[in-house]
């Protein structure tokens, strides 16, 4: 299929390409392409205007600010998988970039892409919202941060304002948890039926606090809080792990599609999130 017509523009800065957005009919960013390409391939979106950041400095990279790491919007899922920065302070977020579609798709995809799409079978925004990221975007009027618990608000919807560009991520140092991003789908390169983001402290040989996040289970990613409380205290046991995570599909809303049912998906949630912890502390599920 051949997109409909649109005028394209490069910018050289953050605030041209604010403006850029802001004087559109109806203007897109483009980053990777990955996501934003078939969309218009397939006429799902018809922009008046492409805005490709790709000449916009500063936002690629990785860097520590503070107790902070800050991940700018461009910076690649293969640069995250990579990164020693990322792997140190945010293991889970190195861990699923490296499961994300393809080598291509990764060299090409970018982490404010990926939130900025809201693909509800995306990997990377419940592991945003697992590790109680903020993203920080850029309008007119300056700068603000959204949680990214909060960044997707429905399917493919996010709080950016049409002006408004994501520019980093930040995220609070998990370094030294115990991760694990247990992705359930049918191929290696294919997308997650339901994917399960986990985060664990260590404390005097049992389990400290956690994080766990699921993917697919909702139009929005699903912090499982209900888990999360029973597993703070807990020991760091099979059977105890198990008994916390009985609960993780209360509050999902999955659909039924081609891939699975919705009761299939609620399954999938407790037997993934028991999967992910025990991986996460090397404990044998059975
Ligand atoms: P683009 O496609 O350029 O843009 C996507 C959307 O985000 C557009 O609406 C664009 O306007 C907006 N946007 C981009 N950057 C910004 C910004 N800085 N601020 C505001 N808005 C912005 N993803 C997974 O999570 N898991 C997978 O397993 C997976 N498999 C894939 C397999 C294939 C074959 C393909 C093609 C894609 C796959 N993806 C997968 C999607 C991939 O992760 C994309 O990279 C990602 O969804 C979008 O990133 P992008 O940089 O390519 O964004």
């Amino acid at each position: 299929m051949i997109p409909v017509p649109f005028d394209y523009l490069r910018p050289a800065t953050l605030a041209e390409a604010v403006a850029a957005l802001g004087s559109a009919e109806e203007g897109k960013l483009l980053a990777g392409g990955q996501s934003l390409l078939p969309v218009l391939r397939l006429r799902l979106a018809a922009p008046t205007l492409l805005v490709d950041l790709g000449a916009v400095p500063g936002l690629r990279g990785v860097q520590l600010s503070g107790a902070d790491l800050v991940i700018g919007a461009m910076t690649t899922h293969a640069e995250v998988a990579a990164s020693d920065l990322v792997r140190e302070h945010a293991p889970l977020l190195a861990a699923a970039a490296a499961t994300v579609g393809d080598r291509q798709v990764r060299h090409r995809g970018t982490l404010g892409g990926s939130l900025a799409h809201a693909d509800p079978a995306a990997d990377l925004p419940a592991v945003a919202a697992a590790l109680d990221a903020v993203c920080v975007v850029a309008g007119p009027s300056g700068r603000r941060s959204i949680p990214a618990a909060d960044f997707a608000v429905d399917l493919f919807t996010t709080a950016l304002a049409p002006d408004e560009v994501l520019v980093e991520v930040r995220l609070p140092s998990t370094a030294g948890w115990a991760v694990h991003y247990e992705k359930f789908h049918r191929t290696a390169q294919s997308w997650a039926i339901v994917g399960v983001a986990a985060a664990v402290r260590r404390d005097n040989g049992g389990i400290g606090a956690a994080r766990v996040a699921l993917t697919n289970v909702g139009p929005v990613p699903h912090r499982a809080r209900g888990v999360e409380e029973a597993l703070a205290g807990a020991p760091a046991t099979a059977e105890a792990i198990a008994t916390a995570c009985a609960g993780a599909a209360e509050g999902t809303d999955p659909v039924d599609d081609l891939t699975a049912s919705a009761r299939y998906r609620r399954e999938l949630a407790r037997v993934l999130s028991t999967r992910a912890v025990c991986r996460a502390l090397g404990v044998r599920a059975d």
